[in-house]
């Protein structure tokens, strides 16, 4: 038997073209032998479109996008794929390749829920609280998991009184600072400043994304990252460290990857206590939030040697050329096997629900 995977993709956000990009290699990764593939596209404009299930990989993204004239509503998805006579039969799993807003923070999995679908990657809980940086940063805290430090503010307090804001800010957390929109991803709306006037402007910025804002302390380190895979026994992948291109000359590790303004170094050079410290606040972070399927843990390491845990992203980039995949591959799970295992996992979770 086939499993029946309904490949969601697209979206009404910044990251439709990757995500786009993203189905295309997922498609041409998986075997068509063991898997019906059927494309469910969201426009930009957000209109859902289930395609016909596909019987040959497609050339291109193009081929990926369907008519709008054949929009459905997302409830639709139910009882949507049909086997060989036409008749509807419903999906085994849904694979959601979406990132960010409306499709990585909760809302596309409670809809999965209510519908009863398997569905790969984390549930509402986790995909909501990993949005949101502050409630993020609050269990991660709770979970007694190092962090710089930070503060938050909504937009109606904030200019309420804004030079309250700016003390707190100052007394709290001094410059530099990062100020952040809570809920966004592909560092969307993010400034560093150095003093007051710099920090009002920055604010005004990401308001402009969000109505909630988290204002961090500055540091200067090295990013290292890692992949987590499982449900209620998760494994860490090998470490990965993100470079900005500027210092890229200076790094000869054993494989690098570019993407336009940084480079990937897997296994990224860090010592084996420093990974074992990291390896296992991955894990506590991917049990903090009640991850399930997958995690991208990202932390910053000083020159001191100090550590913090800076996110996790509940649906990391997800290209073969993205670091999640990447890590995987460095740890023995090439893409094809990661995305079987990411469908296994879905399975093995919606059967433990139930
Ligand atoms: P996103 O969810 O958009 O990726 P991040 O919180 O990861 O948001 O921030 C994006 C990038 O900004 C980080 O990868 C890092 O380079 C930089 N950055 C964010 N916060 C800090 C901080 N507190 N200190 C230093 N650099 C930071
Ligand atoms: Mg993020
Ligand atoms: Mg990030």
């Amino acid at each position: 038997m086939k499993t029946k995977l309904g490949l969601l993709y697209g979206g009404k956000s910044a990251e439709h073209d990757v995500s786009m990009q993203t189905a295309l290699a997922v498609i041409k990764a998986l075997d068509l032998a063991k898997f019906d593939i059927y494309p469910i596209y969201i426009t930009k404009d957000g209109s859902w479109i289930n395609g016909p299930k596909l019987t040959a990989p497609p050339e291109d993204v193009a081929a990926l996008t369907f008519l709008p004239e054949k929009s459905t509503s997302p409830l639709a998805l139910q009882a949507h794929s049909t086997d060989e006579n036409g008749e509807s039969t419903g999906y085994d799993v849904i694979f959601p390749l979406l990132h960010g807003p409306n499709g990585e923070d909760g809302t596309v999995q409670g809809m999965l829920e209510l519908l009863n679908l398997p569905y790969v990657g984390n549930g509402v809980l986790a995909s909501s609280a990993g949005m949101d940086k502050v409630i993020m940063k609050n269990i991660f805290a709770h979970a007694g998991l190092p962090q710089v430090k930070y503060t938050w503010f909504i937009r109606s307090e904030w200019e309420a009184n804004k030079e309250a804001g700016i003390k707190k800010v100052e007394d709290e957390i001094g410059y530099p600072c990062f100020v952040k929109p809570a809920n966004l991803g592909s560092s969307v709306g993010i400034s560093k400043c150095d003093d007051s006037h710099s920090l009002e402007k920055a604010v005004a910025e990401a308001f402009q994304f969000d109505r909630k804002i988290i204002i961090e302390e500055g540091v200067v380190a090295r990013e290292v990252e890692f992949g987590i895979l499982g449900n209620d026994d998760p494994t860490c992948s090998v470490a990965g460290e993100i470079i900005p291109k500027k210092d890229f000359a200076f790094y000869d590790y054993s494989a690098k990857y570019e993407d336009g303004n940084s480079a990937m170094v897997i296994p990224a050079e860090i010592s084996e206590n420093e990974f074992a410290a990291l390896s296992a606040m991955a894990i506590s972070a991917f049990k903090s939030l009640d991850c399930s399927g997958l995690v991208r843990a990202d932390f910053f390491l000083t020159k001191e040697g100090k550590i913090f845990i800076n996110e996790v992203n509940t649906m990391p980039g997800f290209t073969p050329y993205s670091m999640f995949p990447l890590l995987w591959k460095h740890t023995g799970v090439d893409y094809p096997a990661l995305i079987e295992k990411l469908v296994k996992l879905a399975l093995e979770r919606h059967r433990e629900k139930q």
